[in-house]
């Protein structure tokens, strides 16, 4: 009898599965091309839900609500009363990018150009020189909504932002890398027409032109506007095996993906499922948006409401709970080994991947999920064989990071951060593996019906 502990990769477990995972991850890709904002990922929650018959009317058995076009509750009615507690997985929407600022459009140089400010945590030279799209709503004071989306098509024009020359660089690169690279120096270049009719700021006015002709807008528009530059064109398949997936987003739309997938797969559950896919995780779940806000809370009240008869405890119900905050790992990197400790490292391909405590050195700001509910979790995987490795976000001292674990903690329910784990995270072009996706969907799904 083998008394260690060894993880299993994906691939040899579910060999046979292989056409599983290809229509997966198929699916996957499809999903990640295409939504690249909060807004798009809710839209088309949204969609999916609808056609499989999901309402907003909370007496209904199969419900979802979305709070500012950003955020959504979503909850499948169980078997047993809401006091017996609930299956909940949560994963966020949001993404890192360069945010249009509202005051963006100038010229220079004879080229017109956008200001930018980043959100979440970029590396901003990985922002350089690349294709770049724009997706965003702009609202008119009438209420109009006008929803852009420029760059994702072969016909579309994209964007960029210029870098510095190598033959110029010589002062950069001898800067830390935190100071050699400007936020106010991420500017995407929009244009380079001059408008003949105008008398000064030719370029600018060229755009303007354009985007009232277009989408009937004005300057003044873009102060009440949301509106991204984020990576153009599709995810990919990567790799001669096309093993693994290569594309912008995936933390945290990945789980997004797999919750909705696996609860979709789900029959009529012993508990009530719920799923909340928040925005605004990557800048520290703040705002109405956030998994800091109340909504969940407002959600889950109503739904006892319309629900139960009797006077039944929200605390109780949430004290019998069991959740799982799913969200990306940061999967051991071949090139940055020594960034990690290996011996609690994760690995592509070895499954979903638990991690007890985030947080940063000493463990602050983590939550730390309790020995007993990590027993619990373990004993379901094995029971149903599916892959699963137990690490750390990295060496102790040399950084951390937290997630929305600690925000549903509060209510006292079990909760822990489990998912896949990627490379390059919070890039442009993130990694994932295929054989990860299937397990981790197998893994929710299982979850949402114990
Ligand atoms: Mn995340
Ligand atoms: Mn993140």
């Amino acid at each position: 009898m083998n008394l260690e502990f060894e993880t299993q990769n994906c691939w040899e477990v579910y060999s046979k599965q292989e056409k599983k995972i290809n229509s997966l991850a198929q699916k996957y890709l499809k999903f990640l091309s295409q939504n690249k904002t909060e807004r798009e990922t809710i839209n088309y929650v949204r969609q999916i839900l609808q056609e499989k018959g999901f309402s907003e009317d909370f007496s209904q058995e199969k419900v979802y609500r979305i709070l500012h076009h950003k955020t959504i509750f979503i909850a499948r009615k169980g078997k047993r009363p809401l006091q017996e507690g609930i299956r909940l997985i949560g994963a966020h929407a949001d993404t890192p990018r360069l945010d249009l600022k509202q005051h963006p459009f100038y010229e220079e140089c004879e080229v017109a150009l956008a200001k930018t400010h980043y959100y979440g945590g970029i590396r901003k030279h990985q922002w350089l020189a690349r294709p770049l799209a724009l997706h965003g709503v702009i609202v008119k004071t009438s209420g109009e909504k006008v929803e852009i989306n420029l760059g994702e098509h072969p016909e579309d024009p994209v964007f960029t932002i210029a870098d510095l020359l190598p033959h110029l660089a010589y002062k950069q690169i001898e800067k830390k890398v935190s100071e050699a690279f400007e936020a106010e120096k991420l500017n995407v270049i929009l244009g380079h027409i001059p408008l003949k009719q105008a008398k000064e700021k030719k370029i600018k006015n060229h755009l303007l032109k354009l985007l009232q002709e277009r989408f009937g807008l004005k300057e003044e528009d873009f102060f009440s506007a949301e509106v991204q530059a984020v990576p153009a064109g599709p995810a990919r398949e990567v790799g001669l095996d096309r093993g693994l997936i290569g594309g912008y987003g995936q933390d945290d739309r990945i789980c997004v993906f797999l919750a909705l997938e696996a609860f979709l797969a789900s029959e009529i559950p012993e508990h009530t499922q719920v799923l909340v896919f928040w925005d605004k995780e990557e800048i520290g779940s703040e705002g109405s948006s956030g998994a800091k806000s109340l909504f969940l809370e407002y959600c889950l009240k109503d739904l006892l409401l319309a629900w139960e008869e009797k006077n039944t405890s929200f605390a109780q119900m949430l004290l019998n709970s069991k959740a799982i905050s799913a969200d990306v790992h940061a999967a051991m990197d071949p090139d940055y080994q020594e960034v990690h400790e290996k011996l609690n490292a994760s690995l592509l391909g070895k499954g979903p991947v638990m991690c007890k405590f985030t947080g940063h050195r000493g463990k602050y700001g983590a939550n730390d999920a309790h020995a007993e509910y990590v027993a619990w979790l373990r004993n379901l995987l094995n029971q149903q064989q599916i892959p699963w490795q137990m690490a750390e976000l990295g060496k102790v001292d040399l950084g951390g990071g937290g997630t929305v674990a600690k925000y549903l903690a509060i209510y006292g329910l079990e909760i822990i951060d489990f998912g896949p784990g990627v490379l390059s995270m919070h890039s442009p072009f993130e990694l994932s593996s295929k054989a990860d996706l299937y397990a981790t969907f197998l893994a929710y799904k299982y979850f949402l019906n114990t």
